[in-house]
C-alpha cells in the first residue's frame, strides 16, 4: 500500500524561499577589513539571489543543468550563488582556491563549467588559467580587486553588481526532481586525483535538517555562526543551507582568515558558534595566548576535517570555548558523526566521549570491515575500515559530461556502501574512534601503529606546537614511525630522548615509540589545511629532512 502523504520534492529552492521569507531578518555579515563589516539580511540575499538567477538565464544563457563555478571566499555573494544556481536547475561547482593551478584547470575541464563567478582578489589565480579553460564562456567578477588583468581575455566579463542590478526579484523557479544535481565538489585529493561528488537537492535538504538537529550543530535564529570552513570545502560543512533553513546568522570572514583578524571578528561580532579544521584553532590559540581576546561568546564550536588533538580541546575548555569533534568527508556531505556525549554524565565521564570522532546520526548507517572483508563487532576494540551509507552519502563519482558515474572498487562496496578509507573502532553505543587513515597507518612487523595516537600524545607536550608522524620504510620491521615536530616559539632546544620518554609516560607502548625524529619549521598542509603527509614522506625519501635516529 502506498502512503497517503504528499510527495513534495526536497529542493534548495524551498530552502531559499523559506529563509528569505520566514527568516528574512537574519543576517549575513561579511568581514571587509574596513572599520565596518558588511551586513545583508536573508530577505536581501534572497532577492539578490533571484536577480542573479534572472541574470544567469537572460545574460549568460543558463537554461538547464550547466555547471556554474565559484572561485570565492566565504561572503554574502557566495551565499547568493549557493542559493540561486541550484534553485534554477543549474549545478553549483565550488572551486578550491588553494589547489595547485593545474589541478584547478583539470577540475574545471572535467566538470565542463560554463561560467565562473570569481572574487576580484582571486583574479591573479584565475586569469593565467583561462587559456586552459575552453569551456568557460563567462566570467562574473564580485567584490574588491584589480580588474586590469581581464583586459583582452576571451570569455565575456561581467561585473556582479551591474549584472544583477535592476533585474526582477521574482523568478519562475522550475519544479525540480529532488534527485537532480544541485552542487558539486571535488575531493581535495589528499590521497590521489580529485574526484567529483555531485550532491542532489534531496541530499542537501536532508543533510541541512541533520546539521540543524540538536544532536548535531543545533543552531537557531538566536545564534550566529562564524563560518571559517571554506564554502569550497564540502559546502562549508552544509552551513549556508542549514542556516537558511533555520535563520541562523552567518559571520563570513571573506579573505581575512589569519588568526589575528579571526580573533578580532570573534571579539567584536560575538558569534555563538564556529566551524573550522584543527589548524585554524591551533593558530587562533597561539594568537590569543600572545594577545588575549574574549572568545567566550563562542560557547560551541564544531571541529573536524582532521583529528582534533585532545590537548587542543583542553586548551579551549580553559578559554570557555567547547570544541565538539565531528567526522566527515566530501563524500558524506560531510556530516558523518558528532561527539556529543550521552546524557547523564559528569564532566569527567564526558571526556572519553568528547575525544572520539562522535556518534552516528539516524541518517548515517555504519559498519566496520576487517582485512578479510568480515564485518567486525562494535566492541570498542575491533579495528577495521569504516563503511557508511545513507541519503547524504555518495554512491559514485562524477564521470564527466559524456561518461557514466564512476564506482571504483576501492571506494564503493559491491552492496553500495562507501568505503571511507578511515580505520577505527566503534563502541557498543555507536561512538566512532578513528585510529588512522588506511593510507597513513604504520605497519610495523605485522602490527599497526596509529600515527594519530602518536601525534596527539606529542602535541600534548608543552614545547610542541604541531607533530606529524608518518610511516617510513624499515629493513627489519617493514615500516616504522618517523616523528616530525614543530616546536613552539621560545621552546628550549629539542631533546628527542625526553620527547620519547614523554610518549612512553603518556601510555604509548614501547614497541610503538619512534626512533626516527626530525624538527621541521611547519607541518606541510593540504589545500584545506590538513596535515599533508604525502609531502613529508616524499621529503624523507628524497633525503630533505634532517633526521636523528635514537
Ligand atoms: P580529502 O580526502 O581530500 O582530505 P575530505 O575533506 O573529504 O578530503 O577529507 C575526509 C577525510 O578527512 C576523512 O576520510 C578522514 O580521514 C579525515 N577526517 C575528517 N574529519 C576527521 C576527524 N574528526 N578526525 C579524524 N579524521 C578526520
Amino acid at each position: 500500500m502506498l502512503s497517503t502523504m504528499q510527495d513534495v520534492p526536497l529542493t534548495v529552492t524551498r530552502i531559499l524561499h523559506h529563509g528569505m521569507t520566514i527568516h528574512g531578518k537574519s543576517q549575513v555579515t561579511t568581514w571587509t577589513g574596513e572599520p565596518e563589516p558588511h551586513r545583508r539580511t536573508f530577505a536581501e540575499i534572497g532577492a539578490r539571489a533571484t536577480q542573479l538567477a534572472n541574470a544567469l538565464r537572460d545574460e549568460l544563457g543558463v537554461d538547464g543543468d550547466q555547471r556554474i563555478a565559484t572561485l570565492m571566499w566565504n561572503n554574502a555573494e557566495h551565499v547568493e550563488a549557493y542559493l540561486a544556481i541550484p534553485s534554477m536547475g543549474a549545478v553549483l561547482h565550488t572551486l578550491n582556491l588553494r589547489l595547485p593551478p593545474e589541478q584547478l584547470a583539470w577540475i574545471v575541464n572535467h566538470a565542463d563549467d560554463k561560467a565562473v563567478i570569481v572574487n576580484g582578489s582571486l583574479l591573479p589565480l584565475l586569469v593565467p588559467l583561462l587559456p586552459h579553460l575552453p569551456s568557460i564562456e563567462h566570467i562574473v567578477v564580485a567584490g574588491p580587486g584589480d580588474r586590469s588583468a581581464l583586459a583582452g581575455v576571451t570569455p565575456r566579463v561581467h561585473e556582479y553588481e551591474e549584472l544583477i542590478a535592476g533585474r526582477p526579484t521574482t523568478f519562475d523557479w522550475p519544479e525540480l526532481d529532488e534527485r537532480q544535481a544541485a552542487a558539486m565538489c571535488y575531493t581535495s585529493g589528499t590521497t590521489g586525483d580529485p574526484k567529483g561528488v555531485v550532491y542532489s537537492h534531496r541530499s542537501i535538504y536532508l543533510h541541512s535538517m541533520q546539521v540543524n538537529m540538536t544532536e548535531s550543530m543545533g543552531l537557531t535564529d538566536k545564534d550566529t555562526t562564524l563560518v571559517v570552513v571554506p564554502q569550497f570545502h564540502v559546502n562549508a560543512w552544509g552551513l549556508p543551507h542549514a542556516t537558511f533553513m533555520s535563520g541562523v546568522n552567518m559571520l563570513m570572514p571573506d579573505r581575512f582568515l589569519q588568526p589575528a583578524p579571526l580573533a578580532d571578528m570573534i571579539e567584536r561580532e560575538r558569534p555563538t558558534h564556529a566551524a573550522a579544521v584543527p589548524t585554524i584553532w591551533q593558530g587562533l590559540l597561539a594568537e590569543v595566548t600572545a594577545n588575549p581576546r574574549d572568545l567566550t561568546s563562542m560557547a560551541n564550536v564544531t571541529i573536524g576535517g582532521a583529528a582534533c588533538p585532545p590537548s587542543l580541546m583542553e586548551a579551549y575548555d580553559k578559554l570557555g570555548v567547547r570544541l565538539c569533534h565531528a567526522w566527515g568527508m566530501t563524500e558524506t556531505s560531510p556530516l558523518g558523526t558528532m561527539a556529543h556525549p550521552p546524557a547523564g554524565l559528569s564532566d569527567e565521564e564526558q571526556w572519553p566521549y568528547r575525544v572520539t570522532q562522535g556518534r552516528f546520526p539516524a541518517g548515517v548507517e555504519a559498519r566496520l570491515v576487517g582485512p578479510g572483508g568480515e564485518h567486525l563487532p562494535w566492541d570498542g576494540e575491533s579495528a577495521g575500515e569504516l563503511e557508511v551509507r545513507g541519503p547524504w552519502i555518495a554512491a559514485a563519482y562524477y564521470g564527466g559530461s559524456d561518461g557514466d558515474h564512476l564506482r571504483p572498487e576501492d571506494k564503493f562496496s559491491e552492496d553500495g556502501w562507501l568505503k571511507t578509507g578511515d580505520v577505527g573502532v566503534i563502541s557498543a553505543d555507536g561512538f566512532l574512534t578513528l585510529t588512522d587513515r588506511a593510507k597513513d597507518v604504520i605497519k610495523s612487523g605485522g602490527e599497526w601503529i596509529s600515527s594519530v595516537e602518536l601525534e596527539n600524545a606529542l602535541m600534548a607536550h608543552p614545547d610542541v606546537a604541531e607533530a606529524a608522524v608518518v610511516a617510513v620504510p624499515d629493513e627489519k620491521w617493514g615500516e616504522r614511525p618517523l616523528a616530525t615536530v614543530v616546536l613552539k616559539e621560545g621552546a628550549a632546544d629539542v631533546d628527542y630522548e625526553a620527547l620519547k620518554a614523554f610518549l612512553a609516560e603518556s601510555g604509548i607502548a614501547k614497541w610503538q615509540l619512534p626512533e626516527r625524529w626530525s624538527v621541521i619549521p611547519a607541518v606541510p598542509k593540504t589545500s584545506v589545511g590538513k596535515f599533508d603527509k604525502k609531502v613529508i614522506r616524499k621529503q624523507y625519501a628524497e633525503g630533505e629532512l634532517d633526521v636523528t635516529q635514537l
